[in-house]
């Protein structure tokens, strides 16, 4: 009995101690993150000299020199390019949109063209507009009313949702599919109201798809001043003409790549920890929260351990994928490569939530892991990072969930402003708090120290 009543308190002992030296090891790493300023130039620079880096474009070749020069610097073992091929959509001239009231009386419309859209005819489109809230109200009006005007998705994001997510879920398929569906019932166009809760001036891109056995329509994204704006004139005058113009192509496919930096694990060589975000922007924006944020924060894990001399025992990837926004062929080359090579992944963190202050992680883990990662949050707790949710991670690892048996996880960020900057020129570096983004890379590197520390049991 008193044996096992001393194991008992040598077994408290030894976990007590581990708790402190976790504890520890993660004020070293906040305070190691909070002081630095790298990321942070680092951020300017790529945001005021390397923006609207979507992949394809000559300006995201330069980006992705950019950032292997920086990472040359900060002695990797090894820093590469990964090669794969993109397909390089171009938006040429800016778009135009304007609302023509019966008295010829032009009103200016800030729009955009989604990603992967087609173009108008180059003496653009003049329809009249059918304002809907919903898919459900398209199908009742169908082919006869809708057919040769413009539609005009008007719902707005709902505000009142705490978790910025949410509401954009529930929107979102206007921007993604509702030139799909429009063109379903013969209309020439649509016009989507920007997915995001803030009244400005921007125009918010983004991805869409067409459905490929019906003719594709232009898409186009209007801000949300000029949707409030058009749906008023519209009450008054239901006639009224918009008239919409796009120059967007499709190029031929580029050479692009990914950008690795690689720390060989002191323990286990052969099984990879990877952190990244992605390097590729909307052709709109200078890409600061979205997601040239999280670029600096992956590169940053790797400075914030050899600032604290922790050398990991996992081998350590930091990866900037291309292609995010698009297509995802970064991510989707990486895992490839992988899966060829034999690697052994572990766990995966993608930061791709913006820069505001970090709440937490969301995983993508099976159910016998959950109880090991979960114990860990008690160490975030003094920086309020609690949040542990089993709801997903980051569109780029996700294809390492085939063929391996790891832990993926994304930084979570306050998601309250997210979407004001969303694919959208209002995205600059300006909107970026470097103690918010430095604290994204502290948590990130706890939490990679905790994997690299303890692997995935
Ligand atoms: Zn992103």
């Amino acid at each position: 009995m008193r044996i096992l009543k001393l194991f008992a308190f040598l077994g408290l002992c030894i976990i007590v101690g581990s708790c402190n030296q976790n504890e520890n090891m993660i004020a070293k790493i906040y305070s190691a993150a909070s002081s630095d300023t790298t990321s942070y130039h680092n951020l300017r620079i790529l945001c005021k000299n390397y923006p609207e880096r979507l992949a394809g474009t000559p300006i995201s070749i330069k980006a992705i020199d950019f950032l292997q020069e920086i990472m040359e610097k900060e002695n990797f073992d090894t820093v590469y390019l990964q090669e794969c091929i993109v397909k390089h959509w171009d938006r040429g001239e800016k778009e135009i949109g304007k609302a023509i009231t019966s008295k010829g009386v032009e009103l200016k419309l800030n729009v955009c063209a989604l990603g992967n859209s087609i173009a108008t005819p180059k003496s653009g489109i003049s329809s009249e507009v059918v304002e809907v809230k919903s898919f459900e109200e398209l199908d009742k009006l169908g082919n006869d009313f809708i057919k040769g005007k413009i539609v005009f998705f008007s719902k707005a994001m709902d505000s009142t949702k705490v978790n910025s997510f949410e509401g954009y879920s529930e929107v979102v398929g206007f921007r993604f599919s509702g030139a799909a569906v429009a063109a379903r019932y013969g209309a020439e166009a649509v016009l989507v109201r920007s997915v995001t809760t803030r009244l400005d001036t921007f125009p918010h891109t983004g991805v869409m798809r067409y459905n490929d056995t019906i003719k594709p329509i232009p898409a186009f994204a209007i801000s949300t001043v000029h949707a409030n704006l058009l749906s008023k004139e519209l009450a008054k005058e239901p006639k009224l003409k918009v008239f919409l113009k796009s120059d967007c192509k499709f190029l031929a496919d580029e050479k692009s790549y990914n950008v690795i930096g690689e720390v060989t694990g002191s323990k286990f060589p052969n099984e990879v920890i990877t952190v990244g975000g992605h390097l590729d922007s909307w052709d709109n924006t200078e890409g600061a929260h979205d997601d040239g944020g999280g670029l600096v924060q992956s590169i940053d894990v790797w400075r914030i351990f050899k600032k604290i001399g922790y050398k990991p025992e996992h081998t350590l990837k930091v990866v900037m994928f291309i292609d995010e926004e698009m297509n995802q062929r970064g991510g989707e080359k990486y895992a490839e490569l992988a899966k060829l090579n034999g690697e052994k992944h572990i766990f995966a963190i993608e930061s791709d939530a913006g820069c505001d202050r970090p709440i937490g992680f969301s995983f993508d883990l099976k159910e016998s892991y959950q109880k090991q990662i979960y114990s860990y949050r008690k160490y975030f707790e003094p920086y309020g990072a609690t949040m542990f949710a089993n709801e997903g991670s980051g569109v780029d690892i996700e294809f390492l969930k085939e063929g391996h048996d790891a832990v993926l996880c994304a930084l979570i960020t306050d998601p309250t402003h997210y979407f004001d900057y969303h694919h959208s020129g209002y995205d600059t570096f300006e909107r970026i708090n470097i103690d918010y983004l430095n604290q994204g890379s502290a948590a990130m590197a706890s939490l990679i120290y905790l994997v690299d520390k303890y692997g995935i049991k």
